[in-house]
């Protein structure tokens, strides 16, 4: 049998007839996919034939430290050489997850005991589920299992953490979400407010709404909620003001968890560590994954209060053995890279640019677009944010879907070399690399106003 890659093909043609992608129309893919990436420098990204992008997302929100840093690719190329993989199951470790462990758990918020890693968002939110189970469980409350989860949320993609995500199209004809996953409103102001009411008053019922759900279901049946600070894929969505510190009473009040899933938050994307810092969460239990390594490797890695932990520790005598992990927890290579990236990002203080260019960013954004008749709300924190595109301003009214707006305007951009996510409601999303500079962040303003021109 002949391995060797088929150069005779293009490398279009060899992705169309070998590589299933993820959430992609695979119809559209066979006739127009795919672009391949081939290199990339600092916010930018260069193709397989050359032409160079400004990544105006990061990856998928994760390339925080920005592309081609040396000092991770020589952490990584250390480590590969030294010890490329081994496992942690029954107490065995090795050293960069010791570390890296030990670096998360001093930076998150809360009083965090202790981390398990695991390889993607995904899996980390598939693990706090089992937790949540597991800790209820071992505190003889087998019947606190549900978990409540909002409206466009999104946790990923596995049977549980789909499930917790509150997008149709992670649902539709995959028979989820499970039967123990609660829903409750999208905190999103500009859509959810009924006409006159303030944001307080916003946050005021959506604080009520999920009281009455709390009580509905029965608080004794509920192990969880779980909540990304600035909702992602659900379109870039800041919650209003004072609605986690309403949230958290409640929650402490029933006796459930405070999941936060800080996968796209964390390590500095609202110009704080973690998105729990911006807002004030205590959480009892955190994701994280992503800027955990800028997306050099995959590693995510799932946090737990000292409560959380003390609980599995005491059981541990007549249980026994904890039973999950993966093959690749604490993977060294894996590790090494989180520890050479989180080094790099405290010392060129990238969490601190992701607020001053996000504020630059944001300003820019308002001046040029603030009046566009087509653009009904700008919307963000940090170097995270979204413009959503209206028929109508006064009314708020949505394009027809049909007319697939905000995927033309997409397009257009990509054309002019920015790269930007086309979400729900005709929504631009932007998420680029931390390292961003001012005249990167007036040059995203710049194509992204051409691009809306051009296709209203
Ligand atoms: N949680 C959040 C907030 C995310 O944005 C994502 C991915 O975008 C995930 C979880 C899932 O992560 P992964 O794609 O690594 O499984």
């Amino acid at each position: 049998m002949d391995l060797s890659p088929a150069h005779n093909q293009s490398l279009e043609d060899l992705d169309r007839e070998n590589i299933f992608h993820p959430f992609t129309l695979p119809s559209e893919h066979m006739a127009h996919g795919p672009k391949i990436m081939v290199k990339g420098q600092g916010v930018r990204l260069t193709d397989n034939h050359g032409t160079v992008y400004l990544d105006g997302l990061a990856g998928l929100w994760c390339v925080n430290a920005g592309y081609g840093r040396q000092e991770i690719v020589d952490a990584i190329a250390k480590q590969a050489a030294l010890l490329p993989y081994y496992h942690s199951f029954a107490s065995m470790g090795t050293e960069p997850g010791v570390y890296t462990a030990d670096t998360v758990r001093r930076m998150v918020p809360g009083n965090m005991a202790r981390v398990l890693f695991g390889c993607s968002g995904s899996d980390a939110n598939d693990t706090q589920v089992k937790l949540a189970w597991y800790y209820n469980n071992l505190k003889g409350r087998p019947q606190k299992k549900k978990i409540i989860a909002r409206d466009r949320a999104y946790h990923g993609v596995t049977v549980a953490s789909g499930s917790l995500t509150g997008l149709p199209t992670v649902h539709k004809a995959f028979d989820l979400p499970l039967p123990q996953v609660v829903r409750v409103r999208c905190p999103h102001f500009y859509r959810e407010a009924e006409a006159g009411e303030s944001e307080e008053a916003f946050a005021d019922r959506l604080a009520a709404e999920l009281e009455a759900t709390i009580e509905a279901e029965g608080a004794d049946t509920i192990a969880a909620f779980i909540a990304e600070p600035v909702m992602g894929a659900g379109g870039v969505i800041v919650p209003p003001k004072g609605y986690f510190e309403k949230v958290q009473k409640i929650l402490k009040a029933n006796d459930i968890l405070f999941i936060a899933d800080e996968v796209i938050c964390g390590f500095g994307r609202l110009g704080t560590p973690f998105g729990s810092d911006y807002f004030g969460i205590v959480p009892d239990m955190i994701s994280v994954a992503k800027g955990i390594t800028s997306g050099y490797q995959p590693l995510s890695a799932v946090i737990v209060c000292e409560e959380v932990w003390s609980t599995i520790l005491e059981s541990s005598d007549y249980l026994g053995t904890f039973g999950h992990g993966y093959t690749y927890t604490n993977h060294p290579i894996a590790c090494a890279a989180a520890n050479a990236n989180i080094e790099l990002m405290e010392r060129e203080k990238l969490f601190d640019n992701a607020a001053t260019a996000g504020a630059h960013f944001h300003a820019a954004l308002h001046s040029r677009l603030g009046d566009h008749p087509a653009v009904g709300e700008i919307r963000g924190v940090g170097l995270m944010g979204a413009v959503e595109l209206v028929a109508d301003r006064a009314t708020k009214r949505s394009f027809e879907p049909a007319a697939g707006i905000a995927k033309k305007v997409q397009a257009d951009a990509l054309a002019r070399g920015l790269i930007l996510r086309p979400m729900m409601n005709d929504s631009l999303a932007f998420s680029p690399p931390l390292c961003l500079t001012t005249t990167e962040a007036d040059e995203i303003v710049d194509i992204l106003a051409a691009s809306i021109e051009a296709n209203m």
